[in-house]
């Protein structure tokens, strides 16, 4: 369903009246294209003293051509030279207004006490508002628990109050993202960090993201135009809504896609696998015999599989006192129980190969809980317990698990709200509108990438930074 209140006010007359009267003035995210470069505009690139991790985002700065800014700064300076980059400088005292910049990106890693977060501050007081249309900011840190001692844990941890005030600060499309990096994991952070550069993130801002070591490193994709080309992705639900958008940017990137849906579906998901180029698997993920099916269909056709994809889940509304036996079992066991049971089958029978991925698609309702959802929180929330349970065992196995929680998304399920939830759901975020199914499965392509080894247990909220759950 078309957003006729974004439509609206970003006519002359409507930018006018919104002005005037204060209302809330959603803007037209930028979102990818194929061929676009990964930042489309001038970096400023900071750091803290004794910062870390300057040094290796310095290195992709490099490797996607960003044309780089740095403070007068020992640090950011000479980071950007070792990479390479001839970098200009920045003096906020003497620089004009309209020097502005697509992305703010500041290394934080050598705050080490309460005090010393002022360097934060005194990076972003002058740029915070230098930061173009659909921009982005990216502060790195350290995981607060990676540290023995108080102080920097305290501090670090403090980063993450900044940064999502920073979001809600922003305007115009811009986002803002906490990446902590473990102390070895240094070298993992590229396709994170141009993930979050790019307009591949569009809907996705406010978010604090781990990359870790726990996965040996399997060095970057050739070519990360096309990260996943000799993969094999499943995708459940993928004949419609979100499952179609993640089954066009798995395949976009390089990756066969084995959809599944149920019998009813069956049409559309051939339409959606034929154009792809991949292939379509029709059952009930709840059936008894389903995981086995699903292995067995991986296994002889394709070898194995190296991206699965639970995407397939349904809502089933009513208030607990009404809700009744059949409500409660139909959405656990679809939303839930079925993803379990199989990925059980296709670890039992070794069908996820080396540096394989797993995808759960959460919801923001499962962190916040909502009146009429209990089952479908429950469910949601159970996803989320899967991401923690499973995420050091996969690790001891070379594979990931992630989840991404969606906000509102416009699909045929939103577009069923009564009106006033639906215009509730849109605006109660930073960005003012609703995301597209796009934005959800551009994160999870960001998980499936073969060089995300570092990015396991996380939960990635993909709302505009909303309200609900915050
Ligand atoms: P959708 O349009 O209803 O698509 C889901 C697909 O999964 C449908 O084709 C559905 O088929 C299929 N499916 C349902 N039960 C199945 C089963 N037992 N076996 C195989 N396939 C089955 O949903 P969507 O809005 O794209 O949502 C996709 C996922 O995102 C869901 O997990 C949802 O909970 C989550 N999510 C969505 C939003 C949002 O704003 N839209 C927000 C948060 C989370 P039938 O329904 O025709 O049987």
């Amino acid at each position: 369903m078309p957003d006729r209140y974004q439509q609206l006010i970003n006519t002359p007359v409507g930018r006018i009246v919104s002005r005037q009267v204060g209302l809330p003035a959603p803007v037209e995210l930028e979102r990818y294209e194929p061929g676009q470069p990964v930042v489309s505009g001038p970096v400023l690139l900071g750091a803290a003293s004794r910062s870390t991790l300057v040094a290796p985002v310095a290195g992709v700065l490099a490797a996607v051509q960003a044309e780089v800014s740095t403070p007068h700064q020992e640090e950011a300076r000479q980071a950007a030279a070792d990479a390479g980059l001839s970098a200009g400088i920045f003096n906020a005292e003497v620089a004009s207004a309209d020097q502005t910049f697509k992305a703010l990106v500041f290394d934080a890693s050598g705050i080490a006490d309460s005090a010393e977060l002022k360097q934060a501050w005194a990076f972003f007081r002058p740029t915070i508002r230098r930061v173009r249309a659909s921009g982005r900011v990216i502060v790195l840190g350290t995981p607060p628990e990676s540290h023995d001692r108080p102080e920097p844990a305290v501090a670090q941890r403090a980063l993450e109050g900044l940064v999502r005030s920073i979001g809600k600060e922003l305007r115009k499309g811009a986002t803002a993202q906490l990446i902590y990096v473990a102390p070895g994991a240094e070298d993992q952070l590229e396709s994170t960090v141009r993930f979050f550069l790019s307009a591949k993130s569009a809907y996705v801002s406010g978010q604090v993201v781990r990359v870790g070591d726990t996965v040996a490193a399997l060095g970057a994709p050739l070519d990360w135009d096309r990260p996943l080309a000799g993969k094999v992705a499943l995708v459940t639900g993928a004949s419609r809504g979100i499952g179609e958008s993640i089954a066009e940017v798995l395949a976009r990137d390089g990756a066969h896609v084995v959809g599944v849906d149920v019998a009813a579906q069956a049409a559309d998901l051939e339409a959606v696998t034929g154009r792809l180029g991949g292939s379509a698997l029709t059952l009930d993920i709840t059936d008894v015999d389903a995981p086995a099916a699903i292995a067995d269909g991986l296994l002889d056709r394709h070898g194995g599989v190296d991206v699965v994809v639970h995407n397939a889940g349904i809502t089933r509304d009513k208030t607990l006192a009404r809700m009744t036996e059949d409500l409660w079992d139909t959405v656990i066991s679809i939303n839930l129980i079925a993803p379990h049971r199989i990925d059980a089958e296709l670890f039992g029978r070794q069908a996820v190969r080396a540096n394989g991925r797993i995808v759960l698609i959460s919801s923001i309702s499962g962190i916040a809980g909502n009146a009429g959802q209990a089952n479908y929180a429950t469910s949601k929330a159970g996803l989320i317990g899967m991401v923690q349970a499973y995420a050091p065992r996969l690790a001891e196995r070379g594979a990931t698990v992630n989840a991404v929680a969606p906000g509102f998304i416009e699909t045929r399920m939103t577009a069923a709200m009564p009106i006033a939830t639906r215009e509730a759901g849109r605006r109660m975020n930073s960005l003012a509108q609703g995301g597209l199914p796009v934005d959800v499965a551009e994160t999870i392509a960001w998980f499936a990438n073969p060089a995300s080894g570092g990015v396991n247990g996380n939960i990635v909220r993909v709302c505009g930074q909303s309200l609900i759950g915050a």
